[in-house]
């Protein structure tokens, strides 16, 4: 099994990323693509590169239901924030929702866990799960980057107003951020104001 060590050398170095898609960037400039593009989110951050033993350990949180590793991956997101994130005014913390479906194979939404320590860690609200209903699809990781876009279009239903919220996005991997994009795109359409994502890793 990992150790800290190994899991903290996995840390990404935000003064080489994009702020707003947390993609490779020199001296974090807003990279070409984000320059040219209309993004939701304000703000998008992974802590850490998912690839070993990172990897293995959320596969084992995730589909092993070894929750034990969730007091690990919790800390290792708190130490290593977002730049921004003690200079933004947010008023709310939320995980991305899984499916009905998809809760009930897993018995536990992995986001909303890490949600839940990030939110207990600032003093900052956890806006409930079930406010955001999302509609069972196939799973992302079975797809293609186009097919993905178009697997998650319309997928979120916002319940509750959250109307002039900045809000806090938990998720814990990113991989082409269609699923954050598309949950940011649903919450600016019902009125949100910011929107910050933070994720425990990013592939790249
Ligand atoms: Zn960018």
């Amino acid at each position: 099994m990992a150790c800290w060590a190994d899991l903290r050398a996995l840390q990404r170095d935000s003064a080489q990323l994009c702020p707003r898609c947390t993609s490779f960037s020199i001296n974090a400039a807003v990279c070409v693509q984000c320059q040219h593009k209309r993004r939701p989110l304000t703000a998008l951050y992974a802590s850490y590169y998912y690839t070993a033993p990172l990897k293995q350990l959320l596969r084992a949180f995730k589909h092993q239901r070894q929750l034990a590793i969730l007091d690990t991956l919790a800390a290792l997101m708190l130490a290593q924030p977002p730049v921004w994130l003690q200079q933004e005014n947010i008023d709310g913390v939320l995980a991305i929702p899984l499916s009905r479906n998809r809760l009930f194979e897993r018995g536990f939404n992995q986001s909303q866990l890490l949600a839940a320590a990030i939110a207990r860690h600032y003093g900052l609200p956890l806006i409930p799960i079930h406010w955001i209903h999302r509609h069972h699809r196939p799973p992302q990781s079975t797809l293609k980057s186009k097919q993905r876009r178009d697997n998650v279009r319309g997928v979120f239903q916002v319940r509750k107003s959250l109307k002039n919220r900045n809000l806090l996005l938990i998720d814990d991997v990113v991989t082409t951020g269609a699923t954050i994009t598309e949950l940011a795109h649903t919450l600016k359409f019902c009125g949100v104001a910011q929107i910050y994502a933070w994720t425990l890793a990013h592939p790249k």
